[in-house]
């Protein structure tokens, strides 16, 4: 069974799509080095080494993965082992860039170098193909990464059920008198617990600290009476990330908060509900937005609306105003606006699926402050 939910979340033909990708963007070649590029063409979450692996995908040719010679049971038994793609190991003295460089046309013209490559190796290639141009490969992946199939929206579907079962137990973790570190430990534990992978991170921003959107978890202690801002995120065995916002407080909030809190709620539904094919990233993040200001905060919502996520937690479509590149089913992105005026701040996060003719979100608790006493 887990064979068959790999084949449809990594499907065989994918390597196919970016060779027309890559031919139709003039390039001569992709090479991708392990990352979420690599990972997505192939299922092959390789571990980032010195020692060089490359999947090399020609516009003319057939693709290869090009192994260091003790990676190659861990590539053989990945996805990529059952793709029919051709594995190359390489050996200790080897130069596997003289070798990638001889297997392609000596006037390749431009090779697109994954975008998360170690600048050593993209400089390497550049030694081995000196009449080659180099230029990023995540403009030919974004347009396949952008669109995710049903089997991808399934995965984050199953990221957002999973984070949101750790949000379910927040209520139960967060006390006066517990420091948001110790609040935090309870959360990563609670995230890999519910089935993710890896903790990407979590957010425990309590009083002051949660007017502060990317704030560190801290020895500060919770107060009664504090509204607390907590974001975390995972990456599930799948690949796919999870990545959500809720608010709690400890006891009655003040009262201005309630007041802003209610302006945000309303503002991330607005934004939700602009999601459609063909609405704009900008409108999207102009339909909160415009409420926020409105209601006098539009200084203290200071960052986009959102990003896409996929195989990374913050990819593209980025949600944010001068980005009008029409939405499209199967896109995925967070709807996150934040309010932050001190001394403390708000943010909600869902992250929706764009679908024929709306969307659907990923993330179902609560969005409304979570009183805990
Ligand atoms: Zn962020
Ligand atoms: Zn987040
Ligand atoms: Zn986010």
């Amino acid at each position: 069974m887990e064979t068959d939910v790999t084949t449809e979340l990594y499907p065989r033909e994918r390597v196919g799509l970016v060779r027309e990708a890559t031919a139709k963007a003039g390039l001569g070649a992709v090479l991708l080095t392990p990352g979420p590029d690599l990972r997505y063409v192939t299922g092959y979450d390789a571990k980032q080494l010195e020692r060089l692996t490359c999947l090399v995908v020609p516009a003319d040719g057939e693709p290869f993965l090009v192994v260091p010679r003790l990676e190659l049971p861990a590539a053989q038994e990945s996805p990529a082992g059952s793709l029919g793609l051709e594995l190359v190991p390489w050996d200790e003295t080897d130069d596997p860039y003289a070798l990638v460089a001889d297997r392609l046309p000596r006037d390749v013209g431009t090779v697109g170098l994954a975008d998360r490559m170690w600048a050593v190796m993209a400089l390497r290639f550049r030694g081995a193909m000196p009449g080659a141009e180099q230029t990023a490969a995540g403009a030919v992946l974004r347009e396949l990464r952008m669109r995710k199939s049903a089997a991808e929206v399934a995965a984050l579907r199953e990221a957002g059920e999973a984070i949101d079962r750790v949000h379910r137990l927040v209520p139960g973790l967060l006390k006066a008198g517990r420091t948001e570190r110790e609040v935090g430990r309870d959360i990563a534990d609670a995230i890999i617990a519910e089935g993710h992978a890896q903790v990407d991170f979590v957010i425990v921003g309590s009083g002051p600290n949660g007017a502060n959107p990317h704030a560190e978890l801290s020895d500060r202690v919770i107060r009664p009476g504090e509204p607390v801002v907590v974001d975390i995120g995972g990456t599930m065995p799948s690949g796919y990330c999870s990545d959500s916002t809720r608010n709690y407080c400890v006891g009655e909030p003040p009262a201005d908060y309630q007041a802003y809190f209610a302006v945000l709620l309303e503002a991330q539904r607005a934004s939700c509900e602009a999601v459609r094919p063909g609405a704009t990233p900008e409108a999207v993040d102009a339909a909160g937005r415009d409420i926020i200001a409105a209601a006098g905060h539009g200084e203290h919502f200071f960052h986009r609306t959102g990003h896409g996520i996929g195989l990374e937690s913050h990819e593209e479509p980025y949600i944010v105003a001068g980005n009008r590149e029409p939405l499209e089913p199967g896109m995925a992105f967070s709807i996150e606006p934040g309010i932050y005026p001190g001394p403390h701040g708000a943010r909600i996060e869902d992250i929706v699926v764009c679908t024929e003719d709306g969307y659907e979100p990923m993330n179902t608790t609560e969005r409304g402050l979570v009183v805990v006493d």
